[in-house]
Parts: structure tokens; C-alpha cells; sequence
């Protein structure tokens, strides 16, 4: 179905679906490009149901190759290009695709191989919700990561979802700061917006840019921005945070916890700011703060979207159903994460308060028991955040033969502030019960983090125990 949509909005009202710098393009220049896209990939011998590797440069290219593979019903599997050849290697072998697009490291044929100058080719409605559509790697972050087979009915759902809930309109405006490889840069806004007809920024760069972002919600009217909490971080610290008014757009963060002290530097100024959950397998929108009775309350990731049917495990994890869930992983046919009842594993821990409003705690992986008692990583984190001199910090458990499981810290130190492991530890007693102090502090130069910058405290906690994190030591 996703095929018709450019078609259908060009008809509706012909207005600017993409600008990309100076670029501007319509919902039926922009059709017509994937069209022609999909001629060539016919030429190419593609068929319905074939897989096509993508790492294209040019978000432009990038999206409307998009709708030219939904028009000739195949399967895009985009790739993060950041991540090497290694990982293109394993997703092609994973995959097999009867194509690979490659702008960067030159395997398979160049998207500028696919413009064949305008001609055109007549597609018709597939009308078929379950097909694959993508595959979506996830992030990798507690293990290697797996294919998540993303059908037609869960973009189209997350985008109905979403535009309800949201109440999108034509008139909304964003600029899409998420790279085109996974569901955030796909799904939290891009394709909502183009259902309704809204308008869409893409950057040129694929570094994403706090001045130019800023600028550009500006000055192109923007109502309505997504972006993982260290660009929102960035974005409050830029010179021109201050002097630019921003007040008509909301913000969302989402893809990672958010600090309260980042938060405040949106909500002291009056603007409406919320945090967003996804993962790659229920896509990005699954809770959400009514604008209607818009009211910021920290931490909070808002209720459940229209049609999201949530729940809480006996020991806290987030269970979720609904017809934006996916089907399953690509080539793990032995590895459910449904519970019987059909509800998707998260793999996170939540809870929910008097209002219905949900938290996010921890990746359950993440979480330490030590002593008998639960400790989240993001909680310590946060309380380590706050003290004056520390720049960055992740949390993490590892065996101990006495409290089961030790609360270790990796602590990035602002520079010149020479504090020592005492020093951070008196200092967390003001902020945090005492078994959730870290038993041992080390500082790090930096903290490791995976491509998709995350931290994983799997590799952290391997690498502590393998010779105490001796490559980022800050002594
Ligand atoms: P993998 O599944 O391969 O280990 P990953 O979990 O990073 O990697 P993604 O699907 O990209 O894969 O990320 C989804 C995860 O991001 C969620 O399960 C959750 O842990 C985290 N996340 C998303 N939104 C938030 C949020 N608002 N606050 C805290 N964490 C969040």
C-alpha cells in the first residue's frame, strides 16, 4: 500500500514533501523519482520479494529508493554505513539480497546507477498489509545485532498511531535528524508527515549539526522535532539555543534516556518538550504526552499511543501489543520475544504511576543485584551526572563473591578537575542510597560506545574484567 502514498498526497495537494538545502521537492517530483527508480530495478531483474542492501549517501536518493522498492514490491535492508564493511559483510551474508546499493564502500552498484534520466514506469496498488517491507537491524547494543522484518502494516500503523495521537497535520513541519537506517530516522516522523501530506527537512550531511538544526527549524517554521538526547544536549548548548525562538515546536527525545538537567534547558524556556520510547521491533512511537493536556513531569515517557496495548511483567518488564509490532527476526526462526499471550518482550523495565504515566528504569540486562537489592544503571548515572565535575559516566554490575554482583562506575572527569574515587563516592551520598554507590570508580578518558553511539555495558563490563578498562584509563 505504502506504494500509493506519494501518488495519492500529489493528487490531494501537490505541496513540498522534501527540501534538502536549497531543494525543494514535491509529492509528485518526488514520485516520480522513485518511479523511476523502480523502471531501473525492474531492469535490474528485480522482483517482488527479493531483499535490496542499502547505504545510500543522499537522503534524498535514499528515500525515494524507499517507495521505488515498496512500488516494485521488494524488501530494503538499510545499512549503516558507519559500520563498516565488517557489518555490511554480515548483513549480506545474513540477508542474501538479490541487490546491494552501496554509496560507500563500493560493493554492488552506486544509487547515481539508478537515475535513468525520467523514464517512468506504471505501478499499481499491491494492497497486501503483511508483506516485509524492511529489515531493520537493531542497535546492537546488548548483543549482536539481529534483523527485525518490519511488514507494511506496522509502518502504516506507527504512522496512523502517531498522526492521531500527535494530531499532524499538513501544515507540520520537521527536520529529520535520525539517519535513513533505522526505525527512529523511518518512522518517528518522516513517514507520519508525508501520510498527511506535512513537510520534511533532510540534512545534507550525514554529521549531524546543532547550529545548522536549530537554524533550519527556525527559519523553515518548524512545529514538531525528534532527536536522541545528546543532540537535543547539543543543541541547547549552541550560541544560538539562546537567541533563537523556538517556541513552536514540540520536542521529543527519545532512543536513550533523557537527564533531567538537559529537559530543563527546553522547559525553562517555555518550550513543550516529551521523551519517546521505541525499539527497532515496535518502532519508535509507542508512548506519548497528550498535547492536549500538555504538562512536562520528568522522566516520564508519557501513556501508550492509540492502539498500543501495554503491560508490566511480574518483575517489571514492558510488555507490548499492538499492529505496529513486527512479525519476528530474519533467519532466527528458533528466537521468540513474544510472550505466550503474544505480547513483545521489550527487554526494558518500566513502572507506572497514579496518573498512568510510564518510567523507563533500565534494560532489564542492565540492571545490578547487589546485596539483595535492585540497582538501576540509569539512576546512578543520572546522580553521577550531576556532580559539577563529571562529564560523562556509565554504570555497570560486575560478579562479586560478596555482594553477589558490585555497582562499578566509569567516570569521565571535566577537564582539570582533579577528583578522586573518594571524592565521587562522598559525593553520590547526598544523591543516592548507599548500597547504590559505586563500590569502585575508574576514569575514563572517554566511554566506549557502540556505532550507533550507545553505551554497551555488556563490552564495558568485559572490558573492565578483562584488564580494568586499561586502553581508556585516565590517570
Ligand atoms: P539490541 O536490541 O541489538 O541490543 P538496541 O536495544 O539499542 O540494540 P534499538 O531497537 O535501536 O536497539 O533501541 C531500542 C532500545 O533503546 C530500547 O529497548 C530501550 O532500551 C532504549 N530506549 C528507547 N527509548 C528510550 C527512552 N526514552 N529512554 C530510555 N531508553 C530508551
Amino acid at each position: 500500500m505504502l506504494e500509493s502514498l506519494l501518488r495519492h498526497r500529489a493528487r490531494i495537494r501537490d505541496s513540498v514533501a522534501v527540501k534538502v538545502g536549497n531543494q525543494a521537492y514535491t509529492y509528485s517530483q518526488l514520485d516520480a523519482l522513485s518511479s523511476s527508480m523502480a523502471a531501473a530495478l525492474i531492469d535490474l531483474g528485480i522482483r517482488g520479494g527479493d531483499m535490496i542492501v542499502t547505504s545510500v549517501k543522499a537522503p534524498l536518493d535514499h528515500l525515494a529508493l524507499f517507495f521505488a522498492v515498496r512500488k516494485v514490491g521488494a524488501i530494503m535492508v538499510p545499512v549503516n554505513p558507519r559500520l563498516g564493511r565488517s557489518f555490511m559483510d554480515f548483513v549480506i551474508n545474513d540477508v542474501k539480497p538479490a541487490l546491494v546499493i552501496d554509496d560507500y564502500q563500493g560493493m554492488g552498484i552506486s544509487s547515481s546507477e539508478l537515475n535513468r534520466g525520467g523514464k517512468e514506469g506504471e505501478f499499481g496498488f499491491r494492497m497486501n498489509l503483511e508483506e516485509t517491507a524492511m529489515i531493520l537491524y537493531t542497535g546492537g547494543t546488548t548483543g549482536p545485532p539481529k534483523g527485525a522484518m518490519i511488514h507494511e502494516g506496522s509502518i502504516i500503523w506507527n504512522a496512523v498511531m502517531t498522526v492521531l495521537s500527535w494530531g499532524l497535520t499538513k501544515d507540520d513541519c520537521t527536520v529529520v535528524s535520525l539517519p535513513l537506517y533505522h526505525t527512529g530516522g523511518w518512522n518517528v516522523l518522516l513517514m507520519p508527515l508525508l501520510f498527511v501530506g506535512g513537510r520534511v527537512i533532510l540534512p545534507e550531511s550525514d554529521v549531524f549539526d546543532p547550529e545548522w538544526t536549530i537554524k533550519t527549524l527556525a527559519e523553515e517554521g518548524c512545529t514538531v522535532y525528534m532527536g536522541v538526547p545528546a543532540m537535543l544536549d547539543s543543541m541547547s548548548k549552541s550560541p544560538s539555543f539562546a537567541s533563537t525562538d523556538l517556541s513552536r515546536v514540540l520536542f521529543i527525545s527519545g532512543g536513550g534516556p533523557l537527564l533531567s538537567s538537559v529537559a530543563r534547558r527546553f522547559t525553562e524556556r517555555g518550550y513543550k518538550l516529551f521523551q519517546g520510547y521505541g525499539l527497532t521491533e515496535a518502532g519508535p512511537n509507542n508512548f506519548y504526552s497528550p498535547p492536549e493536556t500538555f504538562k512536562f513531569k520528568e522522566n516520564t515517557v508519557g501513556k501508550p499511543i492509540l492502539f498500543v496495548d501495554v503491560k508490566l511483567s511480574k518483575d517489571g518488564e514492558l510488555l507490548v501489543r499492538g499492529p505496529h509490532v513486527f512479525k519476528g527476526y530474519w533467519n532466527r526462526s528458533g528466537e521468540t520475544v513474544f510472550t505466550e499471550d503474544g505480547y513483545l518482550m521489550t527487554g526494558d523495565l518500566f513502572a507506572v504511576d497514579r496518573d498512568g504515566d510510564y518510567f523507563f528504569l533500565d534494560r532489564r540486562k542492565d540492571m545490578i543485584k547487589t546485596g539483595g537489592e535492585n540497582v538501576y544503571s540509569t539512576e546512578v548515572e543520572a546522580a553521577l551526572k550531576q556532580l559539577p565535575y563529571v562529564d560523562d559516566a556509565a554504570v555497570f554490575g560486575v560478579p562479586d563473591e560478596h555482594w553477589g554482583e558490585a555497582v562499578v562506575a566509569a567516570v569521565v572527569r571535566k577537564p582539570g578537575s582533579p577528583v578522586s574515587e573518594g571524592d565521587v563516592r562522598r559525593d553520590l551520598k547526598g544523591l543516592l542510597a548507599s548500597f547504590k554507590i559505586p563500590k569502585k570508580v575508574v576514569f575514563v578518558r572517554e566511554i566506549p560506545r557502540t556505532q550507533v553511539g550507545k553505551v554497551s555495558k555488556r563490552e564495558l563490563r568485559d572490558m573492565y574484567l578483562k584488564d580494568g578498562l586499561r586502553e581508556f584509563l585516565d590517570e
